[in-house]
């Protein structure tokens, strides 16, 4: 039934531009506007809600400038390295930061050897380098192209869903349609992508289509088992959905 879109004619082009734009969503500082409600007075100032029977409630719009993701990353990944000399087994470090570690390892493993070998320039600093990767993509030939793309897309999704400060990614439990193992898989919807933590694949809004077949049929099979009858599927989270998922996630704390 769903067939993959056809590559354009220029998928160079455009492949590259991905590649641009992805790099760029690591690398630039993100601004999100959210609501925000704030007490105001009968006349229309800042009320301290504690005070006066004329304070009211007001929605106003609520910038927020994120810092880029890779500084995300390295900062939620901070006390990591702390682990590997002195750890006596102690584990206070927050949950996200050993797969800010992962992730944050496995681009710079993965960029340094694009720089190095792919480009034979020298490897520096993380931002540096992927700012050398997005400015000379496109000298790569047809196959490198491709495999950088795959290997871009890796980085900024996991990023991405190891960084989310809005909503937690939804995590269905099934097993990876790669590796074959459960726990892995999350999936953000804003922008739409897919991860597995336990191999490092993952999807972006053009093949998780894929991924959401596959989920169905997982789904499907498990529909007998007691634990998928317990957990409720969210309106709001389906509402965004590519319909091949819809239905078919569920909010993380169900599963865990
Ligand atoms: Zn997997």
């Amino acid at each position: 039934m769903t067939t993959h879109t056809r590559p354009p004619t220029d998928a160079r082009t455009s492949r590259t531009a991905r590649i641009t734009d992805r790099i760029e969503d690591l690398l630039e500082p993100m601004t999100t506007v959210g609501t925000q409600w704030v007490a105001l007075d009968a006349l229309g100032y800042l009320a301290d809600l504690g005070y006066g029977p004329k304070v009211r409630l007001a929605p106003t719009a609520h910038t927020v400038v994120h810092p880029p993701l890779v500084e995300q990353l390295a900062r939620d990944a901070g006390g990591s390295t702390a682990g590997t000399s002195s750890s006596t087994g102690h584990e206070s470090r927050p949950p996200g930061s050993l797969d800010a570690a992962d992730t944050l390892r496995t681009m710079r493993r993965q960029s340094r050897w694009w720089v190095t070998r792919a480009f034979s320039a020298d490897s520096t600093r993380l931002p540096a380098d992927l700012r050398l990767i997005a400015s000379r993509a496109h000298e790569l030939d047809d196959d490198d192209l491709r495999y950088l793309d795959r290997d871009v897309l890796g980085w900024w999704s996991h990023a991405r869903i190891t960084t989310t400060w809005a909503t937690a990614p939804m995590k269905p439990n099934v097993p990876c349609m790669v590796c074959a193992q459960v726990g892995g898989l999350q999936v953000v919807i804003e922008p739409l992508a897919a991860i597995c933590r336990r191999c490092g694949s993952a999807w972006d809004a053009a093949t998780i289509g894929v991924l959401g077949e596959h989920v169905r049929l997982a789904t499907a099979a498990m529909l007998d088992e007691p634990r998928v009858a317990r957990r409720t599927p969210s309106r709001a989270r389906d509402e965004g959905l590519p319909r091949i998922l819809t239905g078919l996630v569920y909010e993380s704390a169900a599963g865990e």
